[in-house]
């Protein structure tokens, strides 16, 4: 996946993003406002539909096609995270859903007629513990009622489709605590009448994320993905896939924070020399471009195995978490290196700063990493 590869995907992504420049994005992130326009750009182009198979009407890509698509995304200074979780949710469907449940949402999702962007699966109590979330879903003759609350729904607001894990048999009866969890489809349109609520939580970045309450909502049975109670392992199966294209966005980041970062530095003149010519400014930029190319390199390695069906948990784990270190690290080198100014809003850096300081949290964050690797890969004992 280096920029050589998929070069026209990447080049006609560039050429969309130039249309929503500094100032849209900084607008939007006075007013807290979706990006609709952008989103509405990307699925007309079918970049978002990347990884529905064309006899759906998607492009039938590979994984590495989505990745570079979010990084270049990313790395032209816009942001993904209004519509990213459309391309890692969609996996659950595409490999566990049945043939009509993708006959029936898949075509519209890959023409931009359907949004399927929310993913609920965070509760205020539970947070990373997923195994212990509270809301339930009870089966009722052709329907199952589900009750509870998630939070963190990032863009429940605009999505038209939420994928839902919710509890379908009380954990104390379940054989292992990660049994008895279901996925479902939930259509908001038809919910957001009958026992929905959407709440939006203001955040430091504009992510258009919710909270959602559940009271006695009604899902069709056939809805319902794969079978009961197996839910946990249809997230899971796709959270690989989730943390190869988060960590390719982080590395877009990244490689948008150096580039102003060494712009900057050979333009912007004190004691009558470029600041760039300063080892102690230069230095802290090249160890950000090094930690970012690791980061890269993981990042290829963890798809090169995921595209060959191979186990890439380990990969893809380590890919996100050195990619959102990298993009972390090179954002506060970016602040740095532009003084004051890089905090004002005009040059967009404070901003792409906030973006990419999620990503130490979310969707996991670096302590959950750090613990799947002691005890899976170098068999610590289990911490938690
Ligand atoms: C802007 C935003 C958007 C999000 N979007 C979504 C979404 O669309 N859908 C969704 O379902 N979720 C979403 N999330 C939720 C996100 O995945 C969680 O915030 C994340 O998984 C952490 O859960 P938590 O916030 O409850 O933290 P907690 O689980 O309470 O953890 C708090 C801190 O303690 C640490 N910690 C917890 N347990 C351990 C342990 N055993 N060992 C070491 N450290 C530990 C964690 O690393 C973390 O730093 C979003 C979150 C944010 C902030």
């Amino acid at each position: 996946m280096d920029d050589s590869e998929h070069g026209d995907i990447r080049a006609a992504v560039r050429k969309l993003c130039e249309r929503f420049p500094g100032e849209y994005w900084r607008r939007l992130d006075r007013e807290m406002a979706y990006p609709a326009e952008f989103v509405a750009a990307l699925t007309e182009a079918g970049f978002l539909a990347s990884l529905i198979p064309e006899e759906y009407g998607g492009a039938g890509l590979t994984l590495t096609a989505a990745a570079a698509v979010l990084e270049e995304i990313q790395h032209a200074g816009c942001n993904g995270g209004a519509c990213h979780a459309q391309m890692y949710i969609m996996g659950t469907l595409l490999r566990h859903g049945s043939a009509a449940q993708k006959e029936r949402y898949l075509p519209g999702v890959a023409s931009g007629e359907l949004r399927l962007q929310a993913f609920g699966v965070t509760e205020p109590t539970s947070g990373t513990d997923t195994s212990s979330i509270r809301t339930t879903a009870r089966r009722d003759g052709d329907h199952y009622v589900v009750n509870g609350q998630k939070i963190w729904t990032s863009r429940a607001a605009q999505s038209d489709l939420m994928l839902l894990l919710a509890r379908t048999t009380p954990k104390d009866q379940a054989a292992k605590r990660t049994d008895g969890l279901s996925v479902f489809i939930l259509d908001m349109r038809d919910a957001k009448t009958a026992g929905l609520t959407i709440r939006p939580i203001r955040t430091m970045m504009n992510h258009s994320t919710t909270e959602v309450f559940f009271d006695n909502v009604r899902i069709p049975a056939a809805n319902l993905i794969g079978e009961e109670g197996k839910g946990f392992r249809y997230i899971l199966s796709g959270m690989n896939a989730e943390r190869i294209l988060i960590a390719a966005e982080c590395v877009g980041d990244a490689k948008w924070f150096i580039d102003r970062a060494s712009t900057y530095a050979k333009e912007r003149v004190i004691f009558d020399r470029p600041i760039g010519r300063n080892q102690g400014v230069q230095f802290p930029i090249a160890k950000a471009y090094a930690n970012m190319r690791a980061a890269e390199l993981m990042m290829r390695e963890a798809a090169r195995l995921y595209e060959a069906g191979r186990d890439c948990g380990a990969e893809a784990n380590m890919a996100k978490m050195l990619a959102a270190d990298a993009s972390n690290e090179a954002a506060n080198v970016c602040i740095q290196t532009h003084g004051g100014f890089g905090f004002a809003e005009e040059y967009d850096i404070e901003r792409k700063f906030r973006e990419t300081r999620l990503y130490q949290v979310a969707p996991i964050s670096t302590n959950l990493i750090l613990s799947y690797l002691a005890e899976h890969v170098l068999g610590l004992p289990r911490s938690y």
